[in-house]
Order: structure tokens, then sequence, then C-alpha cells
């Protein structure tokens, strides 16, 4: 055994293996993999070996596809076999609901290139004949559906490795990881120590102690499965060819041919969480006792869908843990707060997803950056906020809901509410109803006495709609009142803070008493950021970004931090109230001690507002004249208080967050992770109007993006109005043009105030021009769409 190495990755079931192949196939050879027992000795060898794309969130379907695709080449790499079949597969629907969100899926696979197709109750029985279709409306066909064998699998990877250089050992079991002050690692096994320059997490099922091990938590968590075996059917082994692939949602099931037999698994709402307190270190090839009662009601319901089930015998029954993070997202990437450790954990459906894990750790590892955005699974999507006692819940609720209709204005009611602001009463009292960002309750609208405080779950227009109608017309007629909380916000001090800024963003940072809008980019020229910088003093800005991207930000400042700078995070601790419409500026000079007449549009004031000092920035996101007021949280009550009291004079009116991404489409205003994520640059998005290509500074991506203003952009973000009827645009619909898809959708939703509804989506740049007619297919349906290049409503006191 070495002892010293470039990278030392901890367990050896799929995902190890494909961390340690992909990084020998990107060019690193120096690698080392160490496991407590034989390779797949945690979840990986009882897994039943399914595989599919289909996943909710874009980036993750495409990292699947990619792990379908690696096996052949694999295959041909190694000359192993991983036992591949590739029969396809069929999600059932036998909801209107449900056969939305397969429509909807099908859409987002257009322009991903996947060849999946919605078909009927008669085509499903002739796919997959033991089927009992009664009550199914439809279904989604997957050709790249099928399984494959995950002992053989993982070997594959691992030879794979081997021949790049990768040094597998076995039996060798980690104790400790201990940092030096270089940032390498001392791995220390129960065979020696192993001085390892970056250390990969991939234990699996131990993954929790072994974060433990470097100091860190892991928002992780091991829930049983089982899945069935039957005796030999003639239905299955009279067939000239497999039988395909069945995801019965409805029966929370997934059912294969295995063998001359069949296998069928459950995701049961009666499911149990495992090993709550920490996996034992001699659990191995152990299985757990089986537990027919758990899955007592999704049996009886598949002896219906499948019939031929009632007849066949049990041969065996598979009973393992495996782990799931709160969103059922895997955990990768660097591990924030930790220097050289990587995440690469949480995998709960190693075969669809391993390959595309290995390959984007691999790709941050060796090359900076994964290429598309991971942020769906990047391991600091997670906040310092989150522990055990949040993490339990959610991935039970997780478990529960991994078949359910996903609908886009869902709010999921797990652990909640957690964190809440000092407003959380009072807003609760006047009728809030919540939504839930990085763990925060957030108000989503508020409803009148006699309204429902519950959205309902729905592709199509809620009833959320007339509350959002109204708040949107109590900014633009007088004034409305948000919280501040969910910004993400950091005070940058020191001798250094303007140089640091101007390194790490692109844009201009602005004059004291000034505020600029600027892009964070990533060495790649790609969008990791879009920020609000205000200038205090020389000395001293405030950043306001995504709340959500608290861990993702402070990660990539840390990593850049050098000289006489401190970042310091007040998202919570700093927080208020942003008030908008056209009498924001007399409620401004109804609470302030100062004349706020002059204060222009981007200023930044330090005000006295009733008893706070207040940072007053002239500002809003609603494109209204508009004013964000940030206090210390101790005194957000008492600001409240002010605001509200003497805003009654000019109407004042509490919104939320659906009308604040109503008012957003007015002025065609992107927002972070839907039109600005690390998949787009600024040029394609148009935010390359920030960026201060005179400033002699060789900010973070300059190299990149001066490259990309030589050469134009390919595809542009543009925005539509849509003849839409009952559903607007949520994000990646299909655009098509002259019978072929050519760009895809980002956002949209309804602009209330103008009363059209509004989508955001990228275009071929040769196609772009003002009125060009395209087709936008929301839920199965082709819905014109006017391309417009000047926003829907503009109003001259905004920077009056
Ligand atoms: C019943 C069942 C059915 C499933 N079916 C499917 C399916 O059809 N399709 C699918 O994609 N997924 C399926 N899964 C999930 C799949 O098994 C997991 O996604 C996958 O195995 C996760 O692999 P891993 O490498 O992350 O973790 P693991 O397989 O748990 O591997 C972790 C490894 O790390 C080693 N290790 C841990 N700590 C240390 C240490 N300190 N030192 C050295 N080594 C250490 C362990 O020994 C182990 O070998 C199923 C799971 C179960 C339980």
């Amino acid at each position: 055994m070495k002892t010293t190495t470039r990278v030392c990755i901890i367990g050896g079931g799929v995902v190890g293996a494909s961390v340690a192949y992909h990084l020998t196939k990107l060019g690193w050879s120096d690698v080392m993999l160490l496991e407590r027992s034989e390779l797949t000795s945690g979840s990986t060898w009882h897994a039943a070996g399914g595989f599919h794309t289909l996943n909710g969130d874009t980036n993750m379907a495409a990292l699947q596809g990619y792990t379908i695709r690696l096996y052949r080449e694999l295959e041909e790499l190694t000359g192993m076999s991983c036992g591949l079949h590739h029969v396809g597969g069929v999600t059932l629907a036998d909801t209107p609901e449900r056969l939305d969100m397969l429509k909807a899926e099908r859409a987002k696979h257009r322009f991903m290139g996947l060849e999946t197709e919605i078909i009927g109750p008669d085509e499903i029985k002739a796919l997959a004949p033991i089927t009992n279709v009664e009550g199914v409306l439809g279904g989604l066909y997957d050709p790249l559906d099928g399984h494959l064998d995950p002992s053989g699998t993982t070997h594959a990877y691992a030879r794979a490795a081997k021949m790049g250089g990768a040094e597998i050992v076995l039996h060798t079991r980690v104790v400790e990881t201990n940092p030096r002050p270089d940032g390498t690692w001392d791995v220390v096994t129960d065979k020696g120590t192993i001085h390892a320059e970056h250390v990969v997490n991939a234990a699996g099922l131990w993954a929790r102690e072994v974060a433990a091990m470097a100091g860190c938590y892991l928002p992780l968590h091991p829930m049983e499965h089982q899945y069935l075996v039957t005796e030999e059917t003639p239905e299955i082994y009279e067939r000239d060819s497999e039988h395909p692939h069945v995801m019965d949602p409805s029966g929370e099931s997934y059912l294969r041919q295995e063998g001359r037999g069949l296998c069928i698994g459950f995701y049961e709402k009666t499911c149990r969480p495992w090993a709550v307190d920490g996996t034992p270190w001699e659990f191995g090839h152990e299985l757990l006792p089986d537990d027919f009662d758990k899955i007592g009601d999704s049996i009886a319901f598949a002896f219906k869908r499948f019939p031929v089930l009632e007849r066949a015998g049990i041969k065996s029954v598979i009973h393992g843990p495996f782990t799931f993070a709160p969103d059922g997202n895997p955990l990768v990437g660097p591990v924030p707060r930790l220097r050289n450790y990587w995440s690469a954990c949480g995998v709960m459906a190693g075969f669809s997803q391993g390959g595309g894990v290995g390959l984007s750790l691999a790709q941050w590892m060796v090359e900076g950056e994964p290429e598309r955005d991971v942020m769906a699974m990047d391991v600091a999507r997670f906040g310092r906020w989150i522990g055990p006692g949040y993490t339990l819940p959610k991935v039970i609720e997780n478990y529960q809901t991994r078949f359910s209709v996903v609908y886009p204005n869902e709010e999921l009611p797990a652990a909640r509410p957690h964190r809440t602001t000092p407003m959380y009463d009072s807003f609760d009292a006047m009728g809030a109803v919540w939504g839930q960002q990085y763990g925060l309750e957030v108000v989503n609208y508020f409803a009148e006495p006699g309204e429902a405080r519950y959205e309902t779950p729905s592709f199509r227009r809620s009833n959320a709609w007339e509350a959002t109608a109204r708040e949107v017309r109590a900014v633009r007629t007088g004034v409305g009142i948000n919280e501040l909380q969910n910004f993400g916000k950091y005070r940058v001090t020191g001798r250094d803070a303007r140089g640091w800024l101007d390194r790490i963003m692109a844009g201009r940072i602005p004059a004291p008493g000034r505020l600029s809008l600027t892009p964070m980019l990533s060495e790649k020229g790609k969008i990791i950021g879009d920020f609000t910088v205000s200038c205090l003093s020389e000395t001293e800005f405030q950043l306001t970004g995504s709340y959500g991207a608290q861990d993702y930000h402070l990660r990539w400042f840390d990593r850049w931090l050098s000289g006489d700078v401190a970042v310091e995070n007040v998202s919570d601790s700093r927080t208020g109230f942003q008030i908008a419409g056209p009498r924001a500026r007399d409620l401004l000079a109804a609470v302030a001690r100062q004349d706020v007449s002059e204060m222009r549009f981007m200023d930044v004031r330090r005000l006295t507002i009733g008893l706070s000092d207040a940072i007053v920035q002239r500002v809003s996101y609603t494109g209204d004249l508009g004013y964000e007021i940030y206090v210390n949280a101790m005194e957000q009550r008492a600001l409240w208080r002010m605001l509200w009291d003497k805003g009654q004079a000019f109407g004042i009116k509490p919104f939320g967050m659906r009308a604040m991404m109503s008012l957003r489409l007015d002025r065609g205003f992107g927002s972070w992770m839907r039109e600005f994520s690390p998949d787009y640059t600024p040029a394609e998005t148009g935010l390359d109007r920030f960026v201060a290509w005179k400033k002699p500074v060789d900010f973070i991506g300059r190299a990149a993006a001066e490259a990309e203003r030589a050469t134009p952009p390919v595809r542009r973000l543009v925005t539509f109005v849509v003849e839409a009827e009952d559903a607007d645009v949520v994000a990646y619909e299909p655009i098509w043009l002259d019978g072929a898809v050519v760009g895809f959708c980002t956002s949209g939703g309804y602009s209330h105030w103008t009363g059209q509804s509004v989508a955001m989506g990228f275009l071929p740049a040769e196609r772009i021009v003002e009125g060009l007619t395209v087709e936008i297919e929301i839920l199965g349906q082709m819905r014109p769409a006017r391309l417009v290049t000047t926003p829907l409503w503009d109003d001259p006191r905004l920077r009056a």
C-alpha cells in the first residue's frame, strides 16, 4: 500500500469506483481507493440494478442519461460485463395530474435529445402485457430504461480505474481523517497512514461516520428498502423478448423481469429509517429481516396491477438500507469549510446516477468546475443550519413521495416550520400562505379572510391567482411591503475589500453611496452569482444575492479570500423590508429622519428610521420605485410597526414571493437558478451589460468572458408573450420553430399587471427578431408565443 497519494477515495461501492475511474479518465492517475471489506460491501451489492433517466431536475436527468450510456463504453474498455439489459420502461399515469407531469417531462426530454414518448393504454398493454391497464390514462416510455448487474458494474469501474493507474486497496478501514495546515490530509487506516492531497468521502452507508471524522455533518440518512423476486412465471419465460420495466407510481412500485420470473420493489408510505444513531461498522453483507407487513398495502395494489404476481411464488426477498439526502439528490462536490475534502455521498440511485456523479466530481477536482450546472446535487445546497433533526423527517418524506406527482408550486410539509423570522407570527395572523426556502419560512402570498390558507398544487394556474393579482395591483398602484429576509447578505470589510470585490465580481464596484449590479463568474466564465454590491464606505460593502445559495457563495468567497478582507454572512442577522410602488418614496419620507428626496436610483444611505439605524438601498426587484431597508434582525419588528402604521395613509399592502415573481416578469428580470446559473454565460443572458470591461482588473472569468465577446454566443435569452390557456410556462418547456425544437424556456408565469402570460428562454441568436412567432409546448399543447425585445412595462418613476 502506498503511503502518499494525490487522491484518497474512501469507499468501494459503485460511487467510489466511478469517481476513481473518472479521475483517471481525466488524467489523475495517482488515485487510491480504500475499501474496508470487498468492493460493493455497502448498499451496492443488494441493489436491484435498475436504471432510468427520469428526474425532475433537467441536469440530473442529463447526468443519468450519461451514466446509462457509459456502461457500454465501460464494457468495451475493460472487457468485463455489466450484465446490461436495455429493455426500456414505461411509467404509468392513472390520474390527469400524473399525465400532465409525464407530458411536462417528455417535453423537457425533447431538447435534451432523449427519445421518450407518451403512449396510450393499448400501447402499454402491447408493450408490457402483464399490466392491468384499467384506469391507466397513458404512460411515458423510455427506451433507455433497463437494469444491470450491480457487482459486475462496480468491478468494471474498478478495473477501468486500475487500467488508468488507480490503486484499489481492500480490507482497509479508514478510522481517522486529519487535516494538515497546508490543506492536505492524513488518512489513518487500520493498516497505516496515507498522506493525501485530496480526500473523497464515498462511504455510502457510513458516509455520516466518515464525515464526522473530518468534523463535518453531511445531511443524509439511510432508509430500509425491500424488493421481491418471484419464481419462474410462464407469462414471462414464454415471451420472445424480455419484459420491459413498469413503474407504477400509484402502487409505489417498480417491476422488471428477473431471469424467468419478476422482480418488484416498493417505496411504501409506511417506510422505516434505518440506523438512526449511526451505521454499525460490523454491518456488511447481511440483509435486514423480511418485513411483509410494511409493504402489505403495496403488495395488495400490485396484485391488482399485475395479476400474474398473485400466482407467482416468492423466491427471495431483498431488504437492505441505502442513503438519501433530504431532497433525494446526491451530495456532491467540495465540502464547505474544509479544504480538499470532497463529497460523493447520498447517492440513492447509484446505477442511474453513479456515472454522472463520478464525472462531475472528477471534473470539479481536475478542471476546477463541472461542465454543467450541478446545483441540484451540490453538497453546498444545504446550509450550516441543517442537522440530523431536520434531515430525518425530510428523508422519510422524500422516500414516501418518491413516486408522487411533483408540482411546480408544491410546498412539502415535513420538518416545518423550522426556521422563521421575527415576523412569522404576525404574518401568520395576517393570512400568510407559507413557502420554504433554504429551510426558512417565506410568505408566498397572503390569503384574505374566507380564502384557503393552502395553495393547491397544480401544473395549471392555482388558487393563488386572485391573491397574487391583488398584491401586484397593490404594489403598482400604491405601496407594497415585503420581507427582505430571503436575500443572502454579506458584509465585506477591510482595507482590501474593494480590490477583492473587483477581482471576484465581473461588474463595476460602485463609489461610496452607490449600488451596482454585477455577475460573479467562474474561471470558465459561467454565471455563479448575480449580486447587488453597495458601497457603504471604502472599507465596508454589502453584497446581496440569493438566500438559497449562501453556502455555495461562501465556499467560493473562502476559496479566493486574501489580504485584509473579512466576509461575514449577515443573511439572518441583517434583515428588514422592501417597500415598492408609486407611494414608496412618500412612505420612506414619512419614516426617515433625514431628507430622502435627493436619493437617486441605485443610491445607498444610512438613515435613521424610527428607532433604528438602517441601510437603505434605492432599488427594487419589482421594477418599481422602491427601497430596501435593512436593520438588525432584533429590530425588525419595531421597523415593521413603524412602516405598517405610517404606511396606512398610503394604502400599504403586504406582498409575497408569488407577486414578486409576477412583477419581475413585467420588466423581464431574470432570476437566480432560472435565467442565471452556471449553465449560462453573461453574453447569453444579457448580463454582459453589467460586466465592467474597462476596469483594469483581471477579474475571475475575464479571459473566458472576453473570448466569448470576441465570438458571440450562438444562443441568447429572450422574452415571449404566450397565448396560454390555463397553464403558464414553468421551466424547460421546448420552443418550436418551423416544426423543430430550437430552444427551451428558463422560466415564466403570468404578468398580472400587463395581463399576459410571459416566458423567458433561449433561442438561436440568428433567429431573434422582434415579433417572431414560435410555439411553446406547455403540457403537451403547442402555444403560439411572440418574441418581445422591450420590457412589457416601464415607468419613468423608477429612475425619477
Ligand atoms: C434493496 C435496494 C435496492 C436498490 N435498487 C437500486 C436500483 O435498482 N437502482 C439503483 O440505481 N439503485 C438502487 N439501490 C440504491 C443503490 O444501492 C445505491 O444508490 C448505491 O449502492 C450507493 O452506492 P455507494 O457507493 O454510494 O455506497 P455503498 O454501496 O454503501 O458503498 C460504500 C462503501 O464504502 C465502504 N466504506 C465505508 N466506510 C469506510 C471506511 N471507513 N473505510 C473504508 N471503506 C469504507 C463500505 O464498505 C462500502 O463498500 C438499491 C438499494 C437497496 C437497499
